[in-house]
């Protein structure tokens, strides 16, 4: 049995702004009922807090760090038996909103006093020093919030192992040479190979460079990050740091995410009796106000309103689309500019497009199950989740042939009648995102094909099981690779 201490911003049910958040919920509770001790350590935000609360959690430990006052509480992640420790600091951690941003959509301006704090704290809990008579044997971190945890543990000669995940590399911390200096970070740290990133605080980097192993979230992604392109300026870095770089497809928590049980749906069907997909897509155009009597295709697309989503992609193709006769239901928020542009098409289509500008975890469940075809043009896609919910239940993916999206959909243009799930394009350009939604309206059309694409796609293994064996074995290589350095 490994104890793990699982260093992350966000877990689903307590506070979710993406991918993140539902990894860190499902890979250590995995990783549990294999036997390991995996504890996951959090920011104390209001939404843990209240979870706090809510479960009579204990205060274990009171620490003075940096100046400030700082409680770790220890709870259990909600409908689980995983131990959840909350970093509790008032003034960084006790306000509304997003972990990251303000209402505005701005960056908090302490970001960096915020997760070089919580990094700090879990580097104590790492070492033992934190109080607490649980000490564990690795710590996984999980983005740039947790970058400088490696860091602070690298000059202790017994400490634990450490892991870095990266689930997306454009997100990476950066913060002036001011900041850095107000962190009050050793100089030593400023240079080219090590925390400095032409000429700025890189968090990201003190998680790639300084950690034992490193590992990303689709074996695709693993292998783009190491070239120029999408590289996002480290993919020197990554090539130097390729031996100990793996790619593990991300899964999916295929209890919460099961058409047969789903509580959000007012139907339930499987890949064997998928009758009630139909109802599912009803109660899904009732609910958003599309026309009930259309049976024709409906599309959808559920995430952040960004470039990397290629959101843009799919709005300059569906005006076409629309005009050809789909339906189409779009759920997510990002930069403003495209969330007005998606609203600005659904006022000249009422009835035939609606837009939900937020954050819905049952409308985005109602959407999974209510339409035919969810378009997912991301112009990178470190793993994705979307096209896995799709697939599992019973919705043909349409995506950009790239990193995790690569790793999942098969495109019956290539892939065998029994493997075929899905249709890809290479371009991240809007002909041809829509060229492969046409050849998935044709396939559409043909009830027998259809069948066959929905039920490969709900025959997938999208389980944690498979996926956290390989976490093991990393774990294990990253504990032995440890434990020779000790010997030394
Ligand atoms: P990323 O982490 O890059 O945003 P992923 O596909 O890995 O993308 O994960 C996104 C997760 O967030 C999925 O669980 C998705 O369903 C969810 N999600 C994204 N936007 C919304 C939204 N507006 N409402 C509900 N869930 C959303």
């Amino acid at each position: 049995m490994t104890r793990v201490l699982f260093v992350t911003s966000e877990v689903h049910p307590v506070i979710k702004t993406g991918g993140l958040a539902d990894v860190s919920a499902s890979l250590p509770e995995a990783l549990c009922t294999m036997d390991h001790d995996v504890q996951i350590v959090l920011p104390g935000y209001p939404e843990a807090m209240a979870v706090a609360v809510a479960s009579g959690a204990c205060r274990r430990a009171q620490l003075n760090v940096e100046s400030y006052d700082v409680t770790l509480w220890q709870t259990r992640l909600p409908g689980t038996a995983v131990v959840l420790w909350l970093v509790d600091c008032q003034p960084l951690f006790n306000r509304p909103g997003s972990p990251y941003q303000n209402a505005e959509g701005q960056d908090w301006a302490d970001n960096a006093q915020r997760y070089c704090l919580f990094a700090r704290v879990s580097a104590r809990m790492a070492l033992g020093q934190a109080g607490l008579d649980w000490v564990p044997d690795l710590v996984h971190c999980n983005d740039w919030q947790s970058g400088l945890v490696p860091v602070f543990l690298s000059n202790t000669r017994q400490r634990p192992a450490t892991v870095f995940t990266i689930h997306n590399l454009a997100y990476q911390g950066l913060f002036s040479h001011g900041v850095f200096r107000a962190l009050e970070l050793p100089d030593a740290l400023w240079r080219f190979d090590r925390l400095e990133f032409h000429d700025q605080l890189s968090f990201l980097k003190g998680g790639l460079v300084f950690s034992d192993l490193l590992t990303t979230v689709s074996p695709g992604y693993a292998r783009e990050i190491c070239q120029p392109e999408l590289g996002c300026g480290l993919d020197g870095l990554l090539r130097y740091r390729h031996p100990a770089l793996t790619g593990i497809l991300n899964g999916i928590d295929t209890r919460h995410w099961d058409p047969q049980t789903d509580p959000l749906l007012d139907h339930h069907y499987s890949a064997r009796s998928l009758g009630n997909k139909r109802l599912c897509r009803r109660d899904l155009q009732r609910q958003v106000g599309l026309d009930t009597n259309f049976e024709g295709p409906i599309l959808g697309f559920i995430g952040r309103m960004v470039e990397q989503k290629g959101i843009d992609l799919l709005l300059a193709v569906l005006p076409e689309l629309l005009h050809s006769g789909c339906q189409c239901v779009i759920l997510g928020s990002g930069m403003r500019d495209y969330e007005q542009a998606a609203l600005d098409l659904a006022e000249h289509h009422p009835g035939q497009l609606s837009v939900t500008l937020g954050f819905d975890e049952t409308l985005a469940h109602r959407i999974t199950a209510g339409i035919d075809l969810f378009i997912m043009p991301s112009r990178f896609e470190p793993c994705g989740l979307n096209q896995m919910y799709s697939m599992r239940y019973g919705t043909v993916p349409v995506v950009h042939r790239v990193g995790g999206l690569a790793d999942t959909v098969f495109d019956p243009q290539t892939a065998s009648a029994d493997q075929a799930n899905g249709f890809t394009f290479s371009k991240p350009e809007p002909p041809a995102l829509c060229a492969a939604i046409d050849r998935a309206l044709d396939a559409f059309r043909d009830p027998k094909t259809w069948r066959k694409l929905q039920r490969n796609g709900m025959a997938g293994d999208y389980s944690w099981q498979t996926r956290a064996w390989e976490y093991t074995n990393i774990y294990r290589q990253a504990l032995a690779a440890r434990q020779s350095t000790d010997d030394d």
